[in-house]
């Protein structure tokens, strides 16, 4: 079925449920998967789902740290006892604490870490394990343009996410032998919750350097998401794709 290419299939998605990640669950249902969505915040992970619930999507949700270990099996095991198997895993939970390297708490350092890049690990080993099973797979990254590029005030999260891109490359080569697709997505400035944080001036001075002129959406993200884990990118692993307006060339 043309209009439901995902039919069938099995996604989670880690912080699904605001910005980009809500955006990802979103396209991910319309093309017919069901879609497992974790965060924090219980309330507002309910509302997303009741939302997209509403379009008649199969939806669960997971109230769960990605810093966890126990909160990422749980999760995994969610989406295999509900619908009985995965196929695409979206790492997107992320979170920012900016300050000037030499200013840095070690907690700002370790929160950043442990939900942006130790999470994403978690999440990686334990999808994969049931993704090996099924010789069948996408893992899906949600890195940052401050990864490639680095970006001050934020040390913390660039090696994050540069080391998100690592983990990328490294997963994809160890896994395609089980037909197990990783690859990264880098968002520039995109409108949501997190970037709303950045003060105006440094927004403003960002936005200045993106040759398209304008901040980015989170469906401009999840579209790139959505073919990622569809048939038409069946043959790329371990690439990191940038959206971002031409901030990062
Ligand atoms: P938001 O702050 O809008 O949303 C973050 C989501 O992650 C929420 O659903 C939040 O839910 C969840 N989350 C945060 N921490 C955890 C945790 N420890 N465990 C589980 N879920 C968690 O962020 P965006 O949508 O903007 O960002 C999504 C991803 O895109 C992030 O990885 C971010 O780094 C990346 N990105 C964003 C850019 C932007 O300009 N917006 C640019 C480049 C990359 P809850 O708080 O309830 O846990």
């Amino acid at each position: 079925m043309s209009d439901a290419p995902l039919a069938g299939r099995v996604a989670v998605v880690t912080g699904g449920s605001r910005g980009i990640g809500a955006a990802i669950a979103a396209l991910l249902a319309e093309a017919g998967a069901a879609v497992v969505v974790s965060g924090r915040d219980a309330d507002r992970l309910e509302r997303t789902a009741k939302d997209l619930e509403a379009t008649g999507a199969s939806i669960a949700t997971v109230i769960a740290d990605v810093a966890s270990r126990e909160d990422c099996e749980r999760l995994v095991d969610t989406a295999k006892q509900r619908f009985g198997r995965l196929d695409v895993l979206v790492n997107n939970a992320g979170i920012t604490r900016d300050g000037l390297v030499v200013r840095m708490k070690d907690d700002d350092w370790d929160r950043v870490m442990e939900t942006n890049l130790r999470g994403a690990f978690l999440m990686t080993r334990a999808a994969a394990k049931v993704m090996m099973r099924q010789k069948s797979g996408r893992i899906i990254n949600i890195a940052s343009v401050a990864g490639a590029m680095g970006n001050a005030g934020q040390a913390n999260y660039s090696a994050a996410k540069a080391g998100l891109i690592g983990l990328t490359k490294s997963t994809a080569r160890e896994l395609a032998h089980w037909s197990i697709l990783v690859n990264a997505v880098a968002p520039g400035l995109i409108e949501t919750d997190m970037s709303a944080a950045i003060p105006e001036a440094a927004r403003e001075a960002l936005l200045a350097q993106v040759p398209l002129g304008r901040i980015g959406t989170a469906r401009e993200v999840a579209e790139v998401v959505r073919f990622l884990a569809g048939e038409g990118a069946a043959y790329i692993t371990g690439q990191v794709l940038h959206v971002n307006g031409g901030l990062y060339i």
